[in-house]
């Protein structure tokens, strides 16, 4: 058989979307732009400029940001470079964070053998791996890397064959900090994001915010990508609109302000059942004492619990809270409430938020058992929850995260912010039938001859600019099957340009629901359909 006859056998592959992403189709994405120009509006109104930040960033940001125990960082991040699934990689990640905390005192000559070697077998493994495209890395990258090697062959061929004299011991210890300072800096993965909170305060520390007037309010919106179990409202690449509030203090109105934001952009789209849980989970002062606290208590009843449960005892004892668990709801009712551990502080921050949005005839309840389950958020939490959504009801997350911006290098900075699942909030709009009706063609021009081309042409061109959406066919139809297409597409009106009316400057225009017919002059035509809009 030749070669040719063996292509001709072979079915071409059907590509399929990845699992857990999708394709957002008209009529679908009219709803989507809607739901994004309403959030333009909304947050223009209170002052919210946008930030388009990269959809990857270095891994580390998420992971010094998100935390690297969390699943979000740990399980779900699609990391490039040094793949999951890429041992080179993953060793090499592996053996960099060894050396990174590995303990090298000057008087252990045996550990300081061993650091030495494996960080120069570190260095030529990774060229290696470099050479053979198996990991990525940029420039700074390849330059921590020789910093990397010049430093270790200078404790080994200077500094250790010196007698330890004068400042030998300062130096030697300066050179191993330095050479995992470098080892730090080979950082050679990057991920595609996971959510943005982490990039915008990235951002507002590169950009030198802190130097503009306070608070920065920015607001986001765009893909995130998370490699969860995918069901219905929840994706691999979803997609999030949020907002951040960077600076210029922790008044609790800035906190209730943020709110009545979301609930009035959710309000502008008449999204259905809306309910806002707040809580306040502490700060670093109050938080750990009850944390404890509550870990005591449940290892009073571990017995009782799930192994999920049973695990967070120890990871995470807040994320128990969120347990939706049937059998462990009565167990968790008992145990100890954050708010009668408040701090002073917190309890007044608390306190004042809550009259904030009163204020703002911003409802709400109070939900005990609303936590975050990373370390960097503190005081006010919020999720808001709507209609037709099953278990995935929660369509916005949000609070306070006054330590991140200095956890990520940046000056102590207060912030506040949320993210709206944009794919829910979609989804709860349909169910409740808010979605507004997808807009068909105003005119379909049923043309025919070549006269009449030209001036359908230049119809089509004079209706667009007075905003009208008009199809044009490319090629001539017969009136008949024309206006049976014009059916087809939802158009309002059909106009019908033959010879007879190129020549007597009259053009027949047909309203498609009742079939009525007019004859109009060019001038009068757009008067006409500019009354029906
Ligand atoms: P988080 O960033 O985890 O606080 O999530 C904020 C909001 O994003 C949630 O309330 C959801 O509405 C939405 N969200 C989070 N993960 C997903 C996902 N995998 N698919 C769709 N929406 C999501």
């Amino acid at each position: 058989m030749s070669e040719g006859a063996v292509k001709k056998e072979e079915k071409p592959r059907k590509f399929q979307a990845i699992r857990g992403t999708r394709d957002l189709l008209p009529p679908e994405t009219a709803l989507w732009n809607h739901v994004e120009q309403t959030a333009h509006a909304v947050f223009g109104t209170f002052g919210f400029g946008e930030i388009r930040s990269p959809i990857f960033e270095w891994t580390e940001l998420f992971a010094r940001s998100i935390g690297s125990n969390t699943d979000v960082v740990s399980k779900e991040m699609y990391v490039l470079g040094l793949q999951h699934d890429n041992p080179t990689g993953l060793d090499l990640a592996h053996r960099r964070e060894t050396l990174m905390f590995m303990s090298v005192p000057s008087s252990d000559k045996s550990g300081i053998d061993i650091f030495t070697m494996q960080t120069r077998k570190f260095c030529s493994d990774y060229d290696a791996a470099l050479g053979k495209e198996l990991v990525y890395a940029d420039v700074g990258t390849k330059v921590a890397l020789k910093y990397l090697k010049d430093s270790i062959s200078y404790l080994v061929d200077d500094l250790l064959e010196q007698t330890r004299a004068g400042d030998w011991q300062e130096r030697f210890d300066r050179t191993v900090a330095l050479c995992k300072q470098y080892l730090d800096l080979v950082e050679p993965t990057i991920a595609l994001r996971p959510e943005s909170t982490a990039s915008v305060c990235r951002a507002y520390i590169e950009h030198g915010m802190q130097q503009l007037p306070q608070p920065v309010k920015l607001y986001y919106m765009g893909p995130m990508f998370r490699r969860e179990r995918p069901q219905k409202g929840r994706y691999r690449q979803f997609y999030q609109i949020g907002a951040e509030v960077l600076g210029g203090g922790d008044a609790p109105a800035i906190d209730a302000e943020v709110i009545e934001m979301v609930m009035t952009f959710f309000d502008r789209l008449e999204l259905q059942g809306v309910q806002l849980d707040i809580n306040s989970i502490g700060d670093g002062n109050c938080r750990p004492k009850y944390v404890e606290l509550l870990r005591a208590e449940l290892l009073k009843v571990k017995d009782k619990l799930g192994p999920d449960s049973q695990r967070r005892i120890e990871t995470n004892p807040l994320r128990v809270l969120d347990s939706k668990v049937k059998e462990e709801q009565s167990i968790i009712e008992k145990l100890p409430r954050i708010a009668d551990h408040l701090c002073e502080e917190c309890a007044a921050h608390y306190a004042a938020v809550k009259h904030q949005l009163e204020m703002r005839g911003v409802i709400y309840r109070e939900n005990w058992r609303l936590v975050r389950g990373l370390d960097y958020y503190m005081r006010t939490t919020f999720e808001i929850t709507a209609q037709g959504l099953g278990s995935q009801n929660a369509v916005c997350g949000g609070g306070r995260y006054d330590g991140l911006v200095e956890l990520l290098g940046g000056p102590p900075t207060k912030g506040i912010g949320f993210a709206i699942g944009e794919d829910r909030l979609i989804l709860s709009l349909q169910e409740s039938g808010k979605a507004p009706a997808q807009q068909g063609r105003d005119v379909y021009i049923a043309w025919m001859g070549e006269r009449a081309h030209a001036t359908a042409i230049r119809a089509a061109k004079d209706l667009r600019k007075a905003g009208f959406s008009v199809e044009l066919p490319p090629v001539e139809q017969k009136f008949g099957k024309a206006l049976g297409q014009a059916d087809k597409l939802g158009a309002k009106y059909a106009l019908i340009l033959g010879d007879n009316e190129v020549s007597e400057g009259l053009w027949t225009l047909k309203t498609l629901a009742d079939g009525t017919q007019k004859k109009l002059s060019e001038p009068e035509l757009i008067k006409e359909l500019r009354k029906t809009r």
